[in-house]
């Protein structure tokens, strides 16, 4: 007898009277509800594969976390934390942590997803994972914050490893942190294991180049994108959103380049000079008073003055929905490179794309990160380290062969640089679906 199901049959009125989970609902808002839309407008490009697109809607594995810790002061605080694995088909998850006081379950969804459709989109041979807590870090002690990120390992500790899950740094994470998480994970199954995460110290198996990787990706994918479209570096002037890791380091190589950084903005206030910041000494203003305020040699702007600021090149490299309906139509910038995840939402994409902006999409432009992470992780496993020289130049590689390959495909089937990347990365993951096929 035959086990299919017909419409008619109990299994097919089970599935079609099963409510289906709040975060599949159409309209759900925020980072989770930008990332929804943005798979509801790849599906038509996947051609058979399309039959797994709702595997791509849905998280493989979340994992909730308490995790208390004695402050300083000899009471106990509880904070929450998570880990996301969205999906694993093409292998390990693998994605950041991050520290931030609006963190929530429904932003590391969105945020691991992203994560499977960047790694996808470099073709490193990793799902997409993410993970965080709901924390300002700002208000904790060195030891306070030693004792959360160690306990916090310990909770997600049941379902990372270097052949299930590999964290690595985000917002308000850092080296530091990853060698805690490296240790605590250690103690914990008994054996140093380096690989657990990267972004990693580099005297402790992290790689040469790694903390620059990302800024690095930005401004390469960006100076190809320029060159798509006839845009020189040399005199261009670029804004840019948030100045830590990824705004800090893109700005710094746009301005070897050659550009103009004329206006920088992050939680401390804006900056800009018409002439062009001088970008080494804000790097080092904010390194000494934690933001750009203040800057001696730049007039102070608003963040309305910031987004209509006159430039070529905008680079929102801070936080989600950033560039949204309510500033999008102000922006003046020939192309928006986006160095933050998620930093535009869908309407916004839509005025840009409108208006004739080009966006360069989070999960390629901010990909140079995990790919050097990627790096860490193979040299880790084999014991073996490579130059700093011989890194950048893998990294440029993948970088400009995925960007290109991206931008054909944007040509081929005439959408956006972000449909565009899901097509190829979309279409990388479902293959492995498709291939491994359904267990049981
Ligand atoms: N947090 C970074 C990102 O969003 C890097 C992730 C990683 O290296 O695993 O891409």
């Amino acid at each position: 007898m035959s086990t299919r199901t017909t419409k008619s049959s109990p299994a097919a009125a089970a599935v079609a009277t099963h409510r289906l989970p709040s975060y599949l609902d159409p309209n759900h808002l925020g980072p989770w509800g930008t990332y929804l839309q943005q798979v509801d407008r790849v599906a038509p490009y996947l051609g058979p594969l399309s039959r797994w697109v709702e595997t791509l809607k849905r998280p493989k594995r979340a994992l909730i976390v308490d995790v208390p810790i004695e402050l300083d002061n000899g009471t106990i605080a509880h904070f929450e934390g998570y880990r996301v694995q969205h999906n694993v088909s093409r292998g390990p998850g693998k994605g950041g942590v991050r520290f931030h006081q609006d963190v929530t379950l429904s932003e590391v969804m969105a945020l691991a997803a992203w994560m499977s459709v960047k790694n996808a989109a470099v073709n490193v041979p990793y799902g997409g994972a993410k993970g965080g807590i709901r924390v300002d870090p700002r208000n904790l002690t060195k030891g306070e914050l030693e004792r959360l990120t160690r306990r916090y390992t310990s909770e997600i500790g049941i379902i990372i490893g270097p052949n299930k899950d590999i964290p690595a740094p985000d917002v308000n994470t850092n080296e530091k942190v990853m060698a805690w998480m490296m240790d605590t994970y250690s103690m914990n199954t008994g054996a140093t294991a380096t690989g657990v995460v990267t972004g990693k110290p580099v005297d402790m198996g992290g790689s040469l180049g790694r903390r620059e990787a990302t800024g690095r990706g930005v401004f390469t994918v960006g100076s190809e994108a320029a060159r798509q479209i006839g845009l020189p570096i040399e005199g261009a002037r670029v804004a840019v959103q948030g100045f830590g890791n990824v705004g800090g380091i893109a700005g710094k190589l746009f301005a070897e380049a050659g550009a103009l950084v004329v206006a920088v903005q992050d939680h401390s206030g804006g900056v800009a000079n018409d002439k062009g910041l001088n970008v080494p000494k804000l790097l080092e203003h904010v390194a000494k008073t934690g933001g750009v305020a203040g800057f001696r040699g730049a007039e102070s702007i608003t963040s309305t003055e910031f987004w209509s600021c006159k430039c070529d090149i905008m680079i929102p490299a801070a936080l989600e929905g950033q560039i949204n309906k309510q500033n999008a139509s102000k922006i003046k910038a020939k192309m928006v490179i986006e160095g933050a995840n998620g930093p535009t939402t869908p309407e916004a994409d839509d005025i840009l794309q409108d208006k004739g902006v080009l966006v360069v999409p989070d999960v390629i432009a901010n990909a140079g990160g995990v790919t050097v992470s990627y790096f860490e992780w193979v040299q880790d496993f084999s014991s073996f380290f490579w130059s700093e020289d011989e890194i950048n130049q893998r990294l440029i590689k993948i970088m400009k062969d995925a960007f290109d390959g991206v931008w054909n495909t944007a040509q081929q089937h005439k959408v956006s640089l972000r449909t565009a990347t899901f097509i190829v990365a979309c279409t990388r993951i479902l293959t492995a679906r498709d291939l491994r096929g359904l267990y049981p």
